[in-house]
């Protein structure tokens, strides 16, 4: 395990879960599968054990994570702060990453918890567990709830596999490992239904989803030695095509997937004029949170992303001039 010195042993976590009664559980803006996954992993495991849990996200629940059981209990932020004892971040690598208005609605928290696997996370929290080596949060819960016997219902069984194959690429990633299969054998012995799921994971995208690839592969770049790909998404083609911020999400594995490619990127005009940078790297010298981290985001050494300042043509030419330093330095 690649845990950091400070993470808490997950009995001082299981002590601070037992002594509580009142839970708020949040997780990053932009909400992925992983993200609402744990939410709702923990959450119905929390109140199975009978504890009151609100399950809070700044973005609220995507449309292409509501089929997933219980995820009506997702909730925008209350204008007013919760009474909470315990806040428990989920799957946000910085703080920030919570958003203002959900971490205002958590701002009574005596306690907060903070339970990820982004290696950039500078463990904000008063109890930390933060395991890089993990694919998911979604399995770091499992291991939490499994090791502490807590319940494990039906809507977090299911919360779980779909955080773990969201953030695997259907368990095929490299950091999916034979516990991350094992965690999935283990699921289906409880009844998880593996066709259903997945089905609803990733055989039911609005149309207007299809619409996007074809409007990214009109703006398709591949660098002249063939190592990085890149395509962008306007404001314009959001407006044109009616866009959800969920529709975007995996897309970039298109472009990840070409062969040759090492590192592939997406940059994307947010509504207000920020700009989103994914990135994806097929080789571990070639680093993507270091690079993200140059501008002010994070990740991991495969996958990250970055908020910057627009306009896109600015955003564009200086990240792509660092992904080339870090090309040369890693002697690709
Ligand atoms: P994405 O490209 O948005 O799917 O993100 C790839 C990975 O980087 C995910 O694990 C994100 O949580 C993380 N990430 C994305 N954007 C940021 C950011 N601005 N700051 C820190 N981590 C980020
Ligand atoms: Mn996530
Ligand atoms: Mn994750």
């Amino acid at each position: 395990m690649n845990a950091t010195p400070e993470n808490a042993s997950i009995a001082r976590i299981g002590e601070v879960l037992r002594d509580h009664q009142s839970f708020v559980l949040i997780s990053h803006v932009r909400p992925d599968g992983d993200a609402i996954g744990s939410q709702l992993a923990l959450g119905f495991s929390l109140m199975a054990a009978g504890k009151s849990v609100r399950l809070i996200n700044e973005d609220g629940l995507p449309d292409n994570l509501a089929f997933m059981s219980g995820s009506d209990k997702i909730e925008l932020p209350p204008a007013e702060p919760l009474d909470v004892e315990v806040a428990i971040a989920l799957d946000t690598a910085a703080k920030p990453r919570l958003g203002d208005n959900a971490l205002h609605a958590a701002s009574k928290a005596k306690i907060w918890l903070n339970i990820d696997h982004h290696k950039s996370n500078p463990s904000y929290g008063d109890l930390n567990f933060i395991d890089s080596s993990s694919p998911a949060t979604g399995q770091i819960l499992y291991q939490i709830i499994t090791q502490l016997d807590l319940p494990l219902p039906a809507e977090t069984r299911d919360a779980i596999y779909v955080a773990v194959s969201t953030d695997t690429g259907s368990f095929q990633y490299p950091s999916t490992t034979a516990k991350t299969y094992e965690m999935a054998a283990d699921l289906i012995h409880r009844g998880l239904n593996v066709g259903t799921l997945n089905s609803q994971t990733y055989d039911n995208h609005p149309y207007r989803r299809v619409e996007l690839m074809r409007a990214l592969l009109n703006t398709l770049e591949l660098s002249a030695d063939g190592l990085v790909a890149n395509w962008e998404l306007r404001d314009q083609t959001r407006i044109d095509l009616a866009l959800l911020p969920e529709d975007s999400e995996g897309l970039i594995d298109i472009i990840r997937a070409i062969r040759g490619v090492q590192l592939a990127v997406f940059f994307e005009e947010l509504e207000g004029g920020k700009i989103r940078v994914s990135m994806r790297s097929k080789d571990k010298r070639l680093d993507v949170c270091r690079i993200a981290l140059e501008f002010g985001g994070g990740g991991h050494a495969l996958a990250a992303g970055i908020r910057m300042t627009g306009p896109l043509e600015e955003a564009k030419a200086l990240v792509l001039a660092a992904i080339r330093r870090h090309i040369e330095a890693a002697g690709l």
